[in-house]
């Protein structure tokens, strides 16, 4: 298939979930508890709730929507530290659009720049360099945030900022890694996982080598999968059938895309100006160790939280949000008690409401009443 109509054809998707059905019929286990399968990335997420494929798959799988929208599993306390960053006189501070809604304990940057911060929104990091080259009488920071996808876009711009001489440019890393995240996954009693789609974004930098221990270690099959319909439901399929076949095995889908040995440019930039941070705090699912990485000691000029006195604090969710059951699949989005009332894309409580990539705003945009099963 080569254009993209090709991947969202309806008969092809029917006889895809008929596969689907035929391979679930004999798999012993569906017939006492439902087959867990878990989305890793945000961008999977929004597809399936966009597209409707959950409510299109036989009951007995069960879709759990993971933490792979870095807007959503950023801390309370990281957006405090933005907002202290941005309200400091001089400062400009240049982020993502869908970073600036995310609530913190006090405002968000939104709020921030409506009373006055100068928070601008930027498409790429070069973006924020060509502020610093415009405007050298203040102070850039960008908010770096994002899985290995968006990393190696932030370590190549710090270098060219260095190559340049650039000193009123610097970047506040919130940078986050997949690999130990899942692994914290797997580690959670909490959770009875039987698959994983992998994420098709951040293997196109890391490969497929770096999930082999998922199926060493844990005997759960991953498939890397594409982001179309027919991507999603294909990579169902394959995880099924490893199920049905006794195998764990790391598999590729998103072979047209994604080389099975990453990108080297890319990961070479990535290990040049990046080291792993003890711990990183993710909401709602705790501190989670080797999860984040800041700027190397040799990149110091560089590192807004060297630069800047922050706060540092962690902060609590509201009682009231569910954001951390929701992202490990303990309750779906319209579950959470506050789903719909007093969280919603306009006024949102809880991370997951901010980015389309959050399990709640892809459901509240495109979900309906709740997922009806069974209507292909
Ligand atoms: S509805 Fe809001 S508070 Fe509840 S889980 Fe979703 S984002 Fe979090």
């Amino acid at each position: 298939m080569k254009y993209v109509d090709e991947f969202r054809d309806r008969d092809k998707a029917r006889s895809l979930i008929r596969e689907i059905e035929a391979v679930v019929a004999t798999i012993e286990v569906a017939r006492h508890r439902p087959i867990n399968i878990m989305e890793v990335c945000g961008g999977h997420t929004h597809s399936i709730f966009r597209y409707g494929l959950e409510g299109m798959l036989p009951r007995q799988i069960e879709l759990i929507h993971g933490p792979g929208c870095p807007v959503c599993v950023l801390p309370m306390g990281r957006v405090d530290d933005c907002v202290a960053i941005a309200e400091t006189p001089g400062v400009i501070f240049a982020t993502f659009g869908d970073a600036m809604r995310v609530p913190g304990s006090r405002k968000s940057l939104l709020q921030a720049k409506a009373e006055g911060a100068d928070v601008r929104m930027v498409y790429s990091p070069l973006d924020a360099l060509a502020l610093a080259r415009q405007n050298p009488e203040h102070e850039v920071v960008f908010f770096a945030l994002g899985f290995e996808t968006t990393m190696p876009s932030t370590a190549l711009t710090i270098l060219e900022a260095e190559a340049e001489g650039i000193a009123n440019f610097s970047v506040f890393c919130n940078h986050i890694t997949i690999v130990p995240t899942i692994k914290a996954i797997l580690d959670s009693p909490d959770l009875q996982l039987d698959g994983f789609l992998g994420p098709g974004h951040v293997s196109m930098v890391i490969g497929n080598a770096p999930y082999e221990f998922i199926a060493r270690h844990y005997r759960r099959p991953l498939v890397v999968a594409g982001f179309e319909p027919l991507d999603i439901l294909q990579s169902i399929w394959m995880v099924l059938k490893q199920i049905k076949e006794g195998r764990a095995q790391i598999e590729n889908q998103y072979a047209r895309i994604v080389p099975d040995g990453g990108n080297a440019p890319a990961l070479h930039a990535v290990s040049r100006v990046y080291e792993l941070r003890e711990f990183f705090e993710w909401r709602g699912l705790g501190s989670i160790d080797h999860s984040g990485v800041r700027l190397r000691p040799a990149y110091a000029a560089f590192d807004a939280e060297r630069r800047f006195a922050l706060p540092n604090v962690t902060i609590a969710d509201p009682k009231s949000c569910q954001c951390g059951e929701v992202l490990k699949g303990v309750i779906k989005p319209w579950q959470c008690k506050v789903f719909g009332t007093a969280c919603t894309p306009e006024t949102p409580l809880g991370a997951l409401m901010v980015s389309s990539e959050g399990a709640c705003a892809a459901h509240y945009q495109y979900g309906g009443e709740h997922v009806q099963r069974g209507a292909a």
